[in-house]
């Protein structure tokens, strides 16, 4: 995967700082953090808090990768419903997996809450939008599947939808009151201050370059300097680069693109989601729509805008701007910018055994803002002996290739270019 420079809204509209070094000595831990996006910081800055000493390098910086280019949707579960995640991994550990994650979004906004991150934090519920029959058929199944667990999410007439998005050809969506949104960017900022102040230390443009094992510990080379470390966490999810590339072939890469406007009118903004939540929709190529606390409109794909053969996508979201939210009038498009999903093979997250106290967590096939903190909660009490490998959210593995990566991303990739021109000429 060729990296991305980081152009997103949510980069260019952070205000908050850190200050972090560059590793240029030779540190002694007991447990070395590989990724500086919510996975990472949020495990750090629970063995910091339990006294651990822990080291964590970031090849870039603080949401370099996925933490710091996604829709901002605190949303609870995975992709695929809960029965099915009991299908993949087995009944028992489903069902440990889906109340986990049924409770990721209060972790976030718990954290949130209790470091006093400023990250746009709204808690007012995500909106899953069915564009037609089908979709509102999917809807229904999935309410009934995660209200076995009690009265989770309900499902909202087209009347209601209609009121809280001012979106016109939705029939129906579920409310899912446990999910919200944030500024991702400032969530992961925030997490990682959080962890430092608790005592990790933070090294950002420095890149793990080797890991090799010798002498019982981990020894990890970055530019100008070295980790040893007992235990390691390599939490790269899509964006992992210069070690272990056999994790590459756990995960499928996935490109989803955002394009957001200059801050709407308050006008406008009565005829774009008045209600201001989260949402996305049942289309294969799926789209999504949020504001942020500016007022801009964002709205997001599948596919990759930074690439070639993107130029439909301006064409694209005016024409879907003018069917949808027929009165929000033109707009000017002023950021685009894309990020990289790893998907799964079955879409829930993996964490690999890779030997000698080496992990990975990685995965989170688009689903990782509430799953990634916690997992890296999770793998942080894990690795400090406080959890069991059985009580684990999901089985420790070691990795198992995907058959025909490549062809598999190629396919969402030409695909979803194939549905946008459709969508543009049609
Ligand atoms: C466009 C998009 C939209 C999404 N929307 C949502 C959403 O609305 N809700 C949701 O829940 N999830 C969403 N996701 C998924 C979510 O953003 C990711 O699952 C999550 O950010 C993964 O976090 P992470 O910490 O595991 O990995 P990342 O945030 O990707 O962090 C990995 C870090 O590892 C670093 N790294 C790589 N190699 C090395 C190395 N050798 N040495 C040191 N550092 C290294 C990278 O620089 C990077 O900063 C979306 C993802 C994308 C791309």
């Amino acid at each position: 995967m060729t990296q991305q420079v980081n152009n997103s809204l949510w980069s260019l509209s952070r205000t908050s700082k850190i200050h972090t070094n560059i590793l240029d000595h030779k540190e002694i831990v007991d447990v070395a953090i590989i990724g500086g996006g919510y996975t990472g910081c949020s495990a750090a800055l629970r063995l910091a808090e339990a006294g651990t000493k822990v080291a964590l390098l970031e090849a870039e910086y603080s949401g370099f990768g996925g933490s710091g280019r996604n829709v901002g949707l605190t949303n609870a579960g995975m992709w695929i419903n809960p029965k099915e995640i009991g299908k993949v991994i087995g009944k028992d550990r489903g069902e440990i997996l889906n109340q986990f994650l049924s409770t990721a979004p209060d972790l976030v906004h718990g954290l949130i809450d209790k470091h006093g991150i400023e990250c746009e934090a709204l808690r007012n519920g995500t909106l899953h939008l069915a564009h037609n029959e089908t979709g509102l058929k999917a809807l229904k199944e999935k309410i009934r599947q995660i209200n076995e667990e009690g009265k989770l999410v309900k499902l909202l007439s087209k009347a209601e939808t209609f009121e809280l998005t001012a979106a016109e050809n939705y029939i129906g969506a579920i409310q899912d009151m446990r999910a919200g949104t944030i500024q991702p960017l400032e969530y992961c900022n925030g997490l990682m201050l959080a962890a430092k102040s608790a005592g990790a230390n933070i090294y950002t443009a420095s890149p793990a370059l080797k890991i090799n094992y010798k002498h019982d510990q981990w020894h990890i080379k970055t530019p100008k300097g070295m980790v040893v470390a007992h235990q390691v966490l390599i939490a790269t999810n899509a964006y992992l680069e210069h070690i272990y590339p056999q994790l590459k072939k756990s995960f499928t890469p996935m490109y989803y693109s955002q394009m957001a406007t200059d801050p709407l009118s308050a006008d406008q903004l009565k005829n774009f989601l008045p209600g201001k939540n989260g949402t996305w929709d049942t289309r294969t190529v799926m789209r999504s729509y949020r504001t942020d606390a500016a007022g801009r409109l964002i709205i997001g794909t599948i596919g990759n805008i930074q690439s070639k053969n993107a130029l439909v996508f301006k064409s694209w979201a005016d024409k879907m701007i003018r069917e949808t939210f027929p009165k929000v009038g033109p707009v000017n498009w002023a950021y685009k910018w894309a990020g990289c999903i790893a998907c799964s093979e079955n879409y829930v997250p993996n964490i690999h055994d890779l030997g000698q106290g080496l992990y990975s967590i990685s995965g989170f096939s688009g689903r990782g803002i509430s799953p990634g903190t916690a997992f890296g909660q999770v793998m942080a009490e894990y690795l400090l002996g406080h959890v069991k490998s059985k009580d684990l959210p999901v089985k420790l593995e070691t990795i198992k290739p995907i058959s025909f990566n490549k062809i598999r991303g190629l396919f969402y990739e030409c695909g979803s270019q194939l549905s946008r021109f459709y969508d543009h000429v049609i």
